[in-house]
């Protein structure tokens, strides 16, 4: 164990310097970047989660999250706490004992939806695609007819294998068809690729706000419509989480605005500086340009001689996967990039840990200057490994798609 991990006990005040984190380039799967303007948001005064001027920067995230969703759902909140907050309130609220619900098993994120919906008293069924490929909309009918489930999970961008689930509405139109509800994880896609809730037919949506929103962890976005509110107003039995459940954030976030737990304000301050930020740019334009960006960034690794693991038809331009090639050392890569280059990138997960490094372009993260960096930067890592790239056929082309 390092010696700085050692128990020092109450009797010495520890001595601790000063502050100062390594500043890094994050383009792993988050956290990405975060934009100076919401660093600054994050310095400016408290108030007090009841302050009147407080009530009025709800509204204001709330009617940011609703168009960054693109949605007119009235339920629609930061949940205090991360990604995986905003998932459990969704599930935990959603789910009733006795309920069925449809997870995928084509990545990481599938399994933790599975857990979720196992604590909240549900039974779990499961429809298969191989890890690095979406969900087939035929397949999701076959589970449909097999199981009838309540409730049906999808992960839209799976940040552990670098997917995009396409047709979206042909899932939610299955769902629908059997009268079930349907659940997207829209962490990694959120404000990066393209996501409409209402049109899309999607009755409840999380995410998190340290991927494509830019923002530190902290106040996770979640958005129900009416049909999935019904069902959890409607509830038997109360959801067994107490701080998530929404019934009780109801009152918080709904008319009343009466107390439920203090709202993390300087984590709301920050939401709605990124938000405003996707408002300014425009979401349209924002999900152009992570494709533009990120697009840059695949013809770069691609024209180096390395591979994508996504197939080109469902590639995520938030989390691109990279295959690692043989003879070379993953970690090693990883640690030569952040020792050297101070730039972080990921390493492959589940079933796809060893086999691919998982580098994002979200947000504050998805611009020319970093697409750059990090294409010279994992050029000289893979030469150190001795690795038979062309890292200048790789800035051509990176250039040639700006
Ligand atoms: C990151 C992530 C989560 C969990 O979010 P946390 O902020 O880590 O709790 C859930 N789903 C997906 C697809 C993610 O990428």
């Amino acid at each position: 164990m390092p010696s700085h991990r050692v128990p020092q006990g109450m009797d010495a005040a520890p001595t601790v310097g000063e502050l100062t984190p390594p500043d890094r380039t994050l383009m792993g799967p988050g956290p990405s970047d975060v934009h100076p303007r919401v660093l600054k948001a994050m310095s400016t005064p408290l108030v007090g989660h009841l302050d009147p001027s407080f009530i009025e920067i709800m509204d204001e995230v709330q009617n940011l999250l609703r168009y960054t969703f693109r949605t007119d759902n009235k339920w629609t909140i930061p949940v205090s706490g991360t990604g995986s907050a905003a998932m459990e309130a969704a599930i935990g609220n959603v789910v009733e004992p006795g309920d069925t619900m449809l997870v995928p098993t084509n990545g990481y994120f599938g399994d933790r939806m599975a857990s979720m919906a196992e604590r909240a008293g549900g039974e779990v069924v499961t429809v298969d695609a191989p890890w690095g490929q979406p969900l087939d909309p035929a397949a999701v009918e076959a589970a449909f007819d097999e199981h009838s489930p309540d409730v049906f999970g999808f992960v839209h961008a799976e940040t552990s294998t670098g997917v995009l689930q396409p047709s979206v509405p042909e899932l939610t139109d299955i769902a629908h068809a059997n009268d079930a509800l349907v659940i997207a994880d829209s962490v990694t896609s959120l404000g990066g690729v393209e996501l409409r809730v209402d049109e899309w037919g999607i009755d409840v949506a999380y995410s998190g706000p340290q991927k494509c929103l830019s923002c530190p962890p902290g106040a996770s976005p979640l958005t129900l419509n009416d049909d999935a509110m019904d069902k959890v107003l409607s509830r038997e039995s109360e959801a067994r989480s107490w701080y998530l459940d929404i019934s009780l954030l109801e009152g918080y976030w709904g008319e009343e605005r009466a107390y439920h737990h203090t709202a993390p304000i300087t984590n709301v301050y920050a939401l709605r500086e990124a938000l405003r930020l996707v408002a300014e740019e425009g979401i349209e334009e924002r999900w152009d340009r992570h494709l533009r960006v990120a697009g840059a960034l695949k013809a770069g690794v691609e024209g180096m001689g390395l591979e994508m693991n996504a197939p080109d038809d469902f590639w995520l331009p938030s989390l691109n996967t990279v295959r690692v090639p043989d003879g070379v050392d993953d970690g090693a890569v990883i640690q030569y990039l952040l020792d050297e280059y101070d730039l972080e990138i990921a390493s492959g997960l589940g079933a796809l840990e060893g086999d691919i490094w998982r580098i994002g372009c979200m947000g504050h993260s998805a611009r020319r200057q970093n697409v750059s960096y990090l294409l010279a930067a994992l050029g000289n890592a893979l030469g150190e490994q001795g690795a038979a790239i062309d890292v200048d056929a790789g800035l051509a082309a990176m250039s040639e798609r700006f």
